[in-house]
Parts: structure tokens; C-alpha cells; sequence
């Protein structure tokens, strides 16, 4: 920033605005519908009393430019081939990426601690099976016949959101996660 400061100077940014400064030091304002200068120029700053605005050679830049204080900064930056400058449009860009990337990172730990969730509903199931299997089997009992019927459709649900968690294919995993919840299997 001071970097900056030092390469371009308010005199500098004037001129690239068009501003005309008069002898008494005023102009025209570059932040109002300025009749007559009532921007004051003394050194390094602009200040104007009608709308109270102003600023160093960087506002002057940005308010010509149409720019946020920041994205002046990283153009002047850019101009005068800092590494650091980040040129406008950039930062933005990256900070999408950076989001998309969070993201991305966030779904896989939920996908995957949705598999592992399952993995251990999947062997409560089984053993549950083992259990009532015998009884369905050993007398005319109704309610284990139907117990093992839910569990079941229970465990062929499980098993197909559980090869849907672990496809290659991302909408797929995503869909499975998706299922899992409606369907009230994560809780
Ligand atoms: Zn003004």
C-alpha cells in the first residue's frame, strides 16, 4: 500500500482523471454532481466539504476507475508489477474456489461418516436377523415374521444407500447421502 503511495502520486491521479485544478487549489468533485470545484486539494489528499467525501491518489484512482478502495489497490498493484498484487477480478475467483473447495472437503466427511454410520446400522441389523431369524422359524410366531420382514427391507435399504456412498460417481454418493436422510437412516 505505502508502495504504492510512493509510485503514484494525487498529482498523478488527477491528471489521469482529468481533473483541473485551479489556483485556489479547488476542483471539480469526483464523488458529486459537482456546479462549481469544491474539492480541495492540499498535498497528498482531496477533500471535498459540499459531499464530504475525499481521499489519497488511491480513492482518487478508484472513484475515476468506479472501483472498491481494495480492488484500486491490487489494479495500482497490478500496474506496477507487484508480486503480491492480486490483479481486480482475482481475488473473487479465488475466494469462490476456496469456497468450493470447503465445500467439497465438508460433503465428503459427511458422506463418508454417513458410510461408516451405516456400516455399524448394517451389522446391528445382521445380528438383529440372527436373532429372530430362529424364532420365526421354530414356531408359528407372527410378530418375529414380521420383525424380520421390516429389518429386512431395513438392511436392502441400507446395503443400496451403502453402494451408493461408496460409488465413484459424485452425484451417486450424493444421492445416497440424500436418501439416507429422508428416509431416516443417519439418526
Ligand atoms: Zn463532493
Amino acid at each position: 500500500m505505502q508502495a504504492i503511495k510512493n509510485l503514484y502520486s494525487l498529482q498523478e491521479a488527477l491528471q489521469e482523471a482529468g481533473v483541473k485544478v485551479g489556483r485556489n487549489k479547488k476542483a471539480l468533485c469526483l464523488w458529486h454532481n459537482d456546479g462549481s470545484p469544491s474539492m480541495h486539494v492540499y498535498r497528498e489528499k482531496v477533500h471535498c466539504f459540499a459531499c464530504g467525501r475525499g481521499g489519497d491518489a488511491i480513492d482518487v484512482f478508484a472513484a475515476t476507475n468506479g472501483l472498491e478502495t481494495k480492488d484500486a489497490v491490487q489494479a495500482l498493484a497490478a500496474r506496477f508489477g507487484f508480486q503480491s498484487g492480486v490483479p481486480p477480478g482475482m481475488q473473487a475467483r479465488l475466494d469462490r474456489q476456496r469456497r468450493r473447495a470447503q465445500n467439497e472437503r465438508e460433503e465428503a466427511k459427511n458422506i463418508e461418516s454417513a458410510y461408516w454410520a451405516l456400516c455399524r446400522l448394517l451389522h446391528r441389523l445382521e445380528d438383529s436377523m440372527k436373532i429372530i431369524l430362529p424364532d420365526c422359524e421354530a414356531m408359528e410366531n407372527d410378530l418375529a415374521r414380521d420383525a424380520a420382514a421390516r429389518v429386512a427391507v431395513l438392511l436392502s435399504d441400507v446395503e443400496a444407500v451403502l453402494d451408493g456412498l461408496a460409488s465413484e460417481n459424485q452425484q451417486e454418493r450424493r444421492l445416497a447421502l440424500q436418501i439416507a436422510k429422508e428416509r431416516g437412516l443417519l439418526t
